[in-house]
């Protein structure tokens, strides 16, 4: 269900995740958001955050959890505390989150590592995923993190891939669907901005392209992000002309991950939204 696809497991080595840092750091990133796939099961990974941590950057993880009963892992986390750790749930029994996750074992590790955190004191929130595999364990995802006294947000809405594909859409539970609220605008690309793997800046994660090598045009190639965004964001392509436009519930570059998708207009346009009303 995940809103990047396929992954491959590629993308800068050591000396260029330092340049990305240092390019980072010479911009003023202050807050620094570090995600996957999954960041933990990079070999590089504590390297790469001790020295975003030497630059004076507030870390935040979003992991799957599926590291943290390492020892190794932990040790790190612990002596360098990272500002928030966002988990991510699939499942509150062993057979229902090893389906999910596709991966035997996968429930047993995560609660250790869970265990471990808390007891550690990391800051720990919880994203719990509800899909139509595990939605039969809503309540008790939600009671776990209770039980643990941690905060905890749901994640039912899926969104097609980056690449516009929607292989992730069929695994939503249609009965957890939520309505997005309306959508307001978006400092994306103006007071924050994305990395992929490979260095390349971006306005968000989602919108992609146009983006800016930071690795070989440094600090000075961000100037041009807030002109990208301002260009995203114009209801272009299969939104132009939209006379719903004000009322819309998602912005210019995920209605068109959507609409590439070939989503069900119910799913997320203001003219889908409409019909079924009515
Ligand atoms: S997907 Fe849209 S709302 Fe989300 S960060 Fe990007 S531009 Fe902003
Ligand atoms: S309501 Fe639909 S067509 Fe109109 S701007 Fe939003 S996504 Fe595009």
């Amino acid at each position: 269900m995940c809103y990047l696809g396929t992954k491959r497991f590629e993308g800068l080595g050591m000396a260029g995740k330092r340049r990305l840092l240092e390019v980072m750091a010479e911009a003023g990133v202050i807050w620094l958001q570090i995600t996957g796939g999954e960041p933990l099961i990079d070999p590089a990974f504590p390297e790469a955050y001790r020295y975003a941590h030497e630059l004076g950057m507030q870390l935040e993880l979003l992991s799957n959890g599926s590291r943290l009963h390492k020892a190794s892992v932990l040790d790190l986390l612990v002596e360098l505390p990272p500002s928030k750790i966002s988990l991510s749930v699939y499942g509150a029994t062993a057979a229902t989150y090893d389906t999910v996750t596709r991966n035997r074992g996968a429930f047993d590790r995560f609660a250790e590592g869970l265990d471990r955190a808390v007891r550690a004191a990391l800051n720990i929130d919880l994203s719990l995923i509800i899909t139509r595999q595990n939605a039969h364990e809503a309540d008790a995802m939600r009671a776990w993190a209770k039980r643990l006294r941690l905060p905890f947000r749901e994640y039912a809405n899926m969104s097609p891939t980056i690449h516009g594909t929607a292989e992730p859409l069929p695994s939503q539970s249609p009965e957890h669907l939520t309505h997005r609220a309306p959508f307001t605008g978006c400092p994306a690309g103006v007071t924050f901005f994305h990395a992929d793997p490979f260095g390349r800046a971006s306005i968000c994660k989602v919108g992609r392209e146009p983006n800016v090598d930071l690795i070989t045009e440094g600090v000075e190639g961000l100037a041009r992000l807030g002109g990208i965004a301002a260009d995203l964001m114009l209801r272009t392509g299969g939104c132009t002309g939209c006379q719903l436009s004000g009322t819309c519930r998602v912005c210019r570059p995920m209605a068109k991950v959507f609409q590439e998708a070939k989503a069900p207009l119910s799913h997320y346009c203001q003219h889908g939204m409409q019909e079924v009303a009515r």
